[in-house]
């Protein structure tokens, strides 16, 4: 049986790294000084480098179903040695202690499997994938089925998108992420990515709506409405 897999990588290495093998050494001399972390969902049409153009050291990634982002587990595994193995946290204090970045993006998009299984829900053999999809069920929305006993789409669309807001709420949650934000130090974008468009819709705080990028004054903005003050959107939206 033909193994396609080893088949790319070998073309990696002959044909493509060559034409990067500078930019590469590069990044391994000076170290990768990303500043940007993007947290996005794990499915496989959203290609964070193709949206925002960048390429190798630019983009400090964190994938996951749903781009969910958990509640700061402040304590760790202290108490409870049953928890605490968040990647998705640990990625999140690694590239804001560590790397410094500047920026966060949640980046949820349309036709999220993630968002869909919070309304028609999963098998009984995935629990952990069930407990997960915990972190998004406060978008969630009254009315969603149709008629004809189906998810509304634009009842879908618009939890994708309340979804994203929730995330960028409970990055703020983050101690470390609080203070920085607060003081004008790092800036967090809420994005949803309309596939079949090819196009990011960016959140408004002021507006509490999602703007297509190619009308938007800005690249989205985080969750307050007033730095400090601790005003969340989610509640008048
Ligand atoms: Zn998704």
């Amino acid at each position: 049986m033909p193994d396609e897999l080893l088949d790319r990588l070998r073309r990696f290495h002959e044909h493509t790294f060559p034409g990067v093998q500078e930019q590469f050494q590069h990044l391994v001399r000076e170290g990768q000084h990303p500043t940007i972390l993007f947290i996005g969902c794990s499915d496989s049409r959203l290609v964070p480098y193709l949206l925002t153009g960048t390429g190798p050291g630019e983009l400090f990634i964190v994938r996951n179903v749903g781009a969910f982002v958990p509640p700061c587990d402040c304590n760790g595994r202290a108490g409870n040695q049953l928890a605490g193995f968040h990647g998705t946290a640990a990625a999140i204090e690694y590239a804001v202690l560590n790397l410094a970045v500047a920026h966060i993006v949640v980046c949820g998009h349309s036709h999220c499997g993630g968002v869909r299984a919070l309304y028609e829900g999963v098998t009984a053999d995935a629990p952990n994938l069930n407990a997960w999809l915990d972190l998004g069920r406060e978008a969630t929305l009254p009315a969603a089925v149709s008629a004809a006993g189906e998810v509304r789409p634009d009842i879908l669309r618009r939890t994708e998108q309340r979804a994203v807001v929730l995330q960028l709420e409970r990055l703020m949650g983050y101690p470390m992420v609080r203070s920085r934000v607060d003081a004008g130090r790092l800036a967090l974008h809420g994005w949803h990515y309309v596939i079949e468009d090819g196009e990011v819709h960016v959140f408004d705080m002021h507006s509490g709506a999602f703007v297509p990028a190619s009308s938007a004054s800005h690249s989205g903005t985080g969750p307050w409405l007033d730095p400090g003050a601790g005003i969340s959107p989610m509640d008048a939206w």
